[in-house]
Parts: C-alpha cells; sequence; structure tokens
C-alpha cells in the first residue's frame, strides 16, 4: 500500500473509532484514535486515554506523554514520523481499562497496524502489551526485550507514566529507548 491508500486507510479507521458504540460503552470525552505518520517505521502504543486527551482527541498530551515524546525525539525520531496511540481509544470510566475493553480495543489496534506495517512496535506498559500480545506480562522483569510473532517485532517498554510514580524507573524507561534506537540504527 503506498502512503496515500494508508492515509485514507487509517481516515477509515478513524471514523470507525469516532462511530463504534462498543468502544463509547462507560466512557467520557471524544475518541483518541492515535496520530502520526501512516508510513511510520515506529508505532508506540499505550493504554487509555486520560483527562487531557478525551478533551483535545490527541493521544499522550499530558505529563507521561510530554516524557514520551521527549524520549522519542532523544531516540533520534521525529514526532511526525512515528505513529502514537493507545490500546483503548477513549477514556474508560474508571481510568485503567477493564480486560473487555482492552479486548475490544484491540480489534482498532490491530486493523491501524495492519494498515501502518511498522518495523517495530513498542508496546508501552502492561496494558499495551496483554492488547496485542494477549497475555499477562511482568513489565518490571520483561521490559527492554524484543519480541517477534506472526511477522512483527515488538519492544517491551515501560508506559511513561511509571517513572512519575515511581522515579527510579525512569533510567529504565530510558534503557527500552536505548534499545529502541538500537534496534532502529541496525534496520533489522
Ligand atoms: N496514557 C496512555 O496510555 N495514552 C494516552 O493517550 C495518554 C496517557
Amino acid at each position: 500500500m503506498n502512503k496515500s491508500d494508508k492515509e485514507k486507510a487509517l481516515q477509515r479507521i478513524t471514523k470507525g473509532i469516532a462511530n463504534c458504540i462498543i468502544c463509547q460503552e462507560n466512557k467520557t470525552g471524544v475518541a483518541v484514535p492515535g496520530e502520526g505518520d501512516a508510513d511510520a517505521d515506529v508505532v508506540f502504543v499505550g493504554e487509555a486515554p486520560g483527562k487531557q486527551e478525551a478533551k483535545t482527541g490527541r493521544p499522550f498530551i499530558g505529563p507521561a506523554g510530554k516524557l514520551l515524546r521527549t524520549l522519542i525525539a532523544d531516540a533520534g525520531l521525529k514526532e511526525s514520523d512515528v505513529f502514537i496511540t493507545s490500546a483503548v481509544k477513549y477514556l474508560p470510566e474508571h481510568v485503567t481499562p477493564t480486560p473487555e475493553e482492552v479486548g475490544h480495543g484491540r480489534t482498532h489496534l490491530f486493523a491501524q497496524l495492519d494498515v501502518i506495517n511498522p518495523k517495530v512496535v513498542v508496546l508501552l506498559g502492561r496494558v499495551a502489551a496483554l492488547a496485542v500480545l494477549d497475555r499477562n506480562i511482568s513489565v518490571s522483569k520483561e521490559h527492554g526485550t524484543i519480541i517477534e510473532e506472526e511477522g512483527r517485532k515488538y519492544l517491551l517498554a515501560y508506559h511513561p507514566a511509571a517513572p512519575l510514580y515511581s522515579p527510579k524507573v525512569k533510567s529504565e524507561l530510558i534503557g527500552d529507548f536505548k534499545k529502541l534506537r538500537s534496534i532502529i540504527r541496525s534496520k533489522v
């Protein structure tokens, strides 16, 4: 698919998310489908939008997003060359999405990944990993790991909100992004 076809296909998915009745159950605010390059080499997947995101429709614009965007720049990537999204596309009622919400969000997320077809997908935290790999991981034990599944490459990383609660995790998250940098540079 060329870039223009990818952009059109992503727009159709975005419309589908905006009109999705299942997505909207027990949620508030506007849809946060994701943003960035339809032809991105790297896709970042978070958990679910927070309050600021649900007001604006843009992913990762709060404090965790600020750190994520700094780390993206430090890894030598431009925000306009990556795609940033989350496993769940609306702000969940109880902030952390339920397994059912993650299971449903996965359908939209996989549709986006199929279109973008990136070289690497960075799974930011436990919920992103659950959505994509369909299993519970221990982020503290498995972060920094590269997983290859069904022709796709995933990097497990801490969620950028984690250092806001536990500052010592920041150096681990920086290490995860160093790994990302080496994956991008190795072009494998
Ligand atoms: N956390 C996420 O996982 N996604 C967002 O869009 C914002 C915060």
